[in-house]
Parts: C-alpha cells; sequence; structure tokens
C-alpha cells in the first residue's frame, strides 16, 4: 500500500463555495475513473474561512500543504463583500510568483452553437505585473496615478513562457499585443523582448498587433491566432472576450503558472445562485484538472479524460447552460453529465480534434534565467520634478520658476495631463493641480548629479511650492530613458 501510494502526484484540493462542492465532486469522479494518480490533500478556503476572520480566504496551516503539493486544484469561491478582504486568487499569485495564467478557448461547432466556430486560441496573460502591480497614488486633490510597472525579467519568463507552450504544444503562431506606439517604454521592451526572444524559435511564426486593432481582428477573424501573449491589464480583458466569444463560461478551464507552483481551475465563479441545484457544468474545472494532469505528466490520463469529454459534447450531452445552444437532447444534471463522460472512457471524438499530450516533447519547467546583457552606461540628465499647484495660469507657474536657479539643471518645459504647457505650449487644455516641471543638464553631454537635484529641491521648496514626486531623467548608452 505504501508503496503503491509513492506512485501517486501529491495534489492540494478545495471544493470552493457555491457550485464549487458539485462541480469538484463531479470533477474528482471523472478523474478517478479515468485512473489518475493523485494522493489528494483537501483543504478548506473560500467564503466561510473569510467570515471566519481571515482576511485573505485561507488558514495559515492551508499554506503548508500547498507548499508540500506545490499543485493546486481549485474549485471558485465566493468573496464576501467588504473591506479589508483580499482576493485569494491574488494572494497565491504573489505568494508562489504564478507568473503565466494560461486560458485556452475553444468553440465545439457545430454541437454546441457559436457566432464564431473556428476559435482555438490559447492567451497566455501576464500575471504579476502591469497597472496589476496595484501602486496607485492620490497625488493632489484632483489626480491619481497608478504605476504601469513592466520588468525585463518579467517580460522574459512570460514571452518565454508563451514560446515554450506553443512548442510543447504543437502550436504554430504566437502573437504579442502591445500598445508601443503610444507606451514607448514600457510596451515598447514587451515588444523588444517578444523579438529577441521569438528568435530562439525559428520554427514559431511570429506577428505582433497593436491591441486596439488585433483585438477587433480577434472579435472578427479569431480562427487567425494560434497562441498570444499579452501584459496583465490587456490579457484580463481579451480572455474574457474570446473566452465568451467561443462559448458558454462554464466551459473553459485555466492554470496560473509559477517556476514551482501551478493552480487550476475554471475560469467562471461560484455562481451562487445554482448552488445545490445539480444544474452547473463541470467542464471548465475539469479541463483546468486535464491541464493540471498534462503539469504532472499524467498526459495519457489526461487525453483520456479530454477526448472522453469531447465524444460527450459530440453525444450532444450538455447541461442546462447550454440547452439554447445544443439541439436535440434535453440538459443532464452536475452528475449525470459527469456520469456520461465516464461512460466514454476510452473512447475517442469523431468530428472534433482528439487531445494528443503524449506525441509532443515535455514542457520545460525550468527556473528563469536572464539573458545576459552588456549593462548599459547609465547617466543621470535630468529630473521631473511634480508639483502640486493651483495659483494661476501655466505662464505664472513658468514664470516664478525661472527666477530658480540652480547649478546645471534648468527648466526645460511644464507639462499638464500629458501636454507641454509652458514655455510654447497648447492654450487649450483644462489644466489639473499637477504640474510636471522638467530640468535638463544646461549643456549636452554635461552629467547631473543627484546632489544638483537635491539643490533644487531645497530652492523650489524654499519658494513655497509643495513638490510631490520626483522622477529622474536616465539615458541608457546615450538613449533617452524617459518620454519626451
Ligand atoms: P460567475 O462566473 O459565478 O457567474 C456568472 C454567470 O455564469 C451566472 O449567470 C452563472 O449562473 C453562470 N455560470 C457560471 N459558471 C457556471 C457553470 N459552471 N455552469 C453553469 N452556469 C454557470 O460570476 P459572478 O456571478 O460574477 O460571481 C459569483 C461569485 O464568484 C463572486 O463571489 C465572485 O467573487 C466569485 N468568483 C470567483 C472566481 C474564482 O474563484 N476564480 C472567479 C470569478 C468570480
Amino acid at each position: 500500500m505504501k508503496g503503491y501510494k509513492l506512485a501517486k502526484t501529491p495534489i492540494t484540493v478545495t471544493y470552493g463555495d457555491g457550485i464549487g462542492p458539485e462541480i469538484m465532486e463531479a470533477t474528482m469522479k471523472i478523474l478517478n475513473a479515468a485512473g489518475a494518480e493523485l494522493d489528494i490533500e483537501t483543504i478548506e478556503v473560500g467564503e466561510k474561512v473569510y467570515l471566519s476572520g481571515y482576511n485573505t480566504g485561507i488558514k495559515p496551516e492551508s499554506w503548508d500543504s500547498l507548499r508540500r503539493t506545490k499543485v493546486f486544484l481549485k474549485a471558485p469561491i465566493t468573496t464576501p463583500q467588504g473591506g479589508g478582504l483580499r482576493s485569494l486568487n491574488v494572494t497565491a499569485r504573489k505568494m508562489f510568483g504564478l507568473y503565466a495564467n494560461v486560458r485556452p478557448c475553444f468553440s465545439y461547432h457545430p454541437f454546441i452553437k457559436t457566432k464564431h466556430p473556428f476559435i482555438d486560441v490559447v492567451v497566455i496573460r501576464e500575471n504579476e505585473e502591469d497597472l496589476y502591480a496595484g501602486i496607485e497614488y492620490r497625488q493632489t486633490r484632483q489626480v491619481t496615478t497608478a504605476l504601469k510597472l513592466i520588468s525585463r525579467p518579467g517580460t522574459e519568463k512570460i514571452v518565454r513562457y508563451a514560446f515554450d507552450f506553443a512548442r510543447s504544444n504543437g502550436r504554430k503562431k504566437v502573437s504579442c499585443f502591445i500598445k508601443d506606439n503610444i507606451m514607448k517604454i514600457t510596451d515598447g521592451l514587451f515588444h523588444k523582448v517578444f523579438d529577441e526572444i521569438g528568435a530562439e524559435y525559428p520554427e514559431i511564426e511570429k506577428d505582433t498587433w497593436i491591441v486596439d486593432i488585433g483585438a477587433a481582428r480577434l472579435a472578427t477573424v479569431p480562427e487567425s491566432f494560434d497562441v498570444i501573449v499579452l501584459e496583465n491589464l490587456y490579457g484580463d480583458i481579451l480572455s474574457d472576450v474570446i473566452a465568451q466569444m467561443a462559448g458558454s463560461v462554464g466551459m473553459g478551464g485555466s492554470s496560473n503558472i509559477g517556476d514551482e507552483f501551478a493552480m487550476f481551475e475554471a475560469i467562471h465563479g461560484s455562481a451562487p445562485k445554482l448552488a445545490g441545484t445539480n444544474t452547473a457544468n463541470p467542464s471548465g474545472l475539469l479541463l483546468g484538472a486535464v491541464m493540471m494532469l498534462v503539469h504532472i505528466g499524467q498526459t495519457d490520463v489526461a487525453a483520456k479524460v479530454h477526448n472522453a469529454w469531447l465524444k460527450t459534447i459530440e453525444d450532444g450531452i450538455h447541461t442546462y447552460d447550454l440547452k439554447d445552444d445544443v439541439q436535440g437532447k434535453e440538459p443532464l444534471g452536475t452528475k449525470e453529465f459527469a456520469d456520461a463522460v465516464i461512460d466514454r472512457l476510452g473512447e475517442l471524438p469523431n468530428t472534433l480534434k482528439a487531445a494528443d499530450y503524449t506525441s509532443l516533447p515535455e514542457q520545460k519547467t525550468e527556473k528563469y534565467k536572464e539573458i545576459k546583457h552588456n549593462p548599459e552606461r547609465k547617466d543621470l540628465v535630468g529630473v521631473d520634478i511634480f508639483l502640486d499647484w493651483s495659483n494661476g495660469s501655466p505662464d505664472d507657474l513658468g514664470n516664478m520658476l525661472d527666477r530658480i536657479k540652480a547649478d546645471n539643471l534648468v527648466l526645460q518645459s511644464i507639462s499638464n495631463r500629458g501636454v507641454t504647457v509652458y514655455p510654447k505650449g497648447s492654450r487649450n487644455i483644462t489644466c489639473s493641480d499637477q504640474w510636471v516641471c522638467r530640468y535638463k543638464n544646461t549643456e549636452i553631454g554635461m552629467f547631473v548629479t543627484h546632489n544638483n537635484i537635491l539643490d533644487l529641491l531645497g530652492k523650489i521648496r524654499e519658494s513655497g511650492f509643495d513638490f510631490i514626486k520626483i522622477e529622474n531623467l536616465y539615458n541608457f548608452d546615450g538613449v533617452e530613458g524617459y518620454s519626451k
């Protein structure tokens, strides 16, 4: 018995809230019947745990199970409304460095009605950075800001993951969505890294799209995409759009991948109104579990489950959420749907493409290794000083600042809400109370010191101004590292 147990892969499972227990029971029944070798630790997370006073929805001892197994199959949970409560998904993402969110989106034409019959797209969303780093400030009475953080290590990890995923899953193309015509530095970095890493995968086709036109194309010709890699915010929005285009929200599974830890779930929530009615569709969680089986190397069981499920769909068997999208048969309950999948274990679909996870190379799960670059020369050439000021016009402010003399730094321009308003600026914009005053070195080639900036700040403060933030301006190997 002991030897038998050792062959099993330890995983942590939670049954979640709302429809969670019903769809997890259905999923586990199918996995058991398919012969999945799992050593299951069950933990309680979600609503009850939140309400018993744990603001992350998980008890400290449950983290021990997750640290041990490093694999989490999670049913949806309900996050109660209320201040101070933190999303369990966000906490798990941060705690375990789950940098990649992977969401396959398919349409099951002609068996499930859809306006887009040929969707077969995997969205790979960066999960840790971008505006989701959650770094926000209220700087003045009128102005709030959020920091869009895109790093080279974070981008290298997600882009490499996307290309490795494509290679390991027999995918032909990786598309990158960015907005680097506007965000030249942040999205520009994402684009640059995509080109650099993409060059290491010559057999995979690549293309890049400005996110707005790319999204429009995705909505109209989804079959022209294969794998898409995106920053966090674009990925959040577009993965929901494409999942919805492909069919019912109950049908999508997803994974969250880190260097050592991975979490698998359905894309939908806990649908509390359906709880206890035996009507929920277990497919999203089941397809999440299939991704988990691939991740832990049980690829033959993964294919067996996936193919039995595809055959079930082909046979017109469905749950209540699809009653208007499937013709012919009456919908089945959650349990009965699971039994129908079990009855088809060992069968292959006839029309839909059969899943095959065994003939493909295993996806590498190496720890991130930074691409080595010669360190660039970094020169301080100026500073943007942010002021909270509301006592006059742009010219009034400019004239006051021009009178402040500091070593090695001279006022070059003032902008408000991203538009230059001094010395020769737009006269037609509505100004807020936040002003960005750009100081540059007095002579090209002469570098600024931190003491120059401290001296200038002291003088600005002595003149009665409230500086709320500074942002140093650097050149990297002579290339400006700041927007114009
Ligand atoms: P939801 O996804 O739970 O439900 C949206 C709609 O889809 C509802 O009409 C529901 O009936 C239907 N639906 C969802 N899953 C279904 C399934 N498997 N079968 C049939 N119909 C299904 O979204 P919501 O109502 O916005 O959120 C409910 C709760 O879920 C909230 O507390 C939210 O915080 C939570 N939530 C959790 C997760 C997660 O745990 N990963 C994700 C999203 C939402």
